[in-house]
């Protein structure tokens, strides 16, 4: 079955894709409108935003999922969240990345953690929704140049590496995002075991 992911970021696509499996097949949306996503994420929490952006394809009665995805800097008061994408809005990551770093500089509390938030939208109106977190520290310098956005100055806990030098091997396993799509996929499984296609309960 084809699942629908709105979003315009093809890493997004290619993660979210090995984590479902063969179960489903994980098409962007952008395949089918012909307009760039553009989404006001005007929530105040990564669940929220997701949810806003399955609502705004709503009207096109397909099977949607979407994530929304974040940075969170403990010496920063949480910086930059839910601002993460927007966050010099433009800039290459390398100098988004920078200026965290020297907004952490002499810094010695690195304590940070990646979250996601993921929902899956049925065409009848049922959501299901499951959220992951990565604990991990802000590195000092910028390291490896796999991955995305502020993967390269991100040591997962239990690591040496960023995931920017640890890439998807690793990424695949321990994840925010890993974990939200696991435990999404593991909902929809049992959504599915108890519907039909169409979303019906079976009686
Ligand atoms: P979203 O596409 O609205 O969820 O924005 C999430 C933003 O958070 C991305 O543009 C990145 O800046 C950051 N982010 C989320 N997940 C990751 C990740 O797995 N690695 C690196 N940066 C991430």
């Amino acid at each position: 079955m084809k699942i629908y992911l709105v979003t315009g970021n093809k890493h997004k696509v290619g993660e979210i894709s090995a984590l479902a499996g063969n179960d489903w097949t994980i098409v962007p949306i952008t395949s089918v409108i012909n307009n760039k996503i553009e989404i006001e994420e005007k929530g105040d929490s990564f669940l929220q935003n997701a949810l806003i952006k399955v609502e705004s394809f709503k009207h096109l009665k397909i099977p949607l999922i979407a994530d929304d995805s974040g940075l969170e800097i403990d010496a920063l008061g949480g910086f930059p969240g839910i601002k993460s994408a927007r966050f010099m809005d433009g800039y290459p990551y390398t100098e988004r990345m920078e200026e965290l770093l020297t907004r952490l500089e002499s810094e010695e509390n690195r304590k940070a953690r990646f979250k996601c938030a993921a929902v899956y939208y049925h065409p009848t109106g049922v959501v299901l929704a499951a959220e992951g977190v990565v604990e991990g520290t802000i590195a000092f310098e910028i390291r490896g140049a796999r991955g995305f956005g502020y993967d390269p100055i991100f040591v997962p806990e239990g690591y040496n590496m960023t995931f920017g030098e640890l890439g998807e091997e690793v990424k695949s396993t321990i994840s925010h995002r890993a974990t939200a799509f696991k435990k999404l996929f593991s909902l929809l499984r049992l959504f599915f075991s108890s519907t039909n296609t169409t979303g019906h309960h079976r009686s």
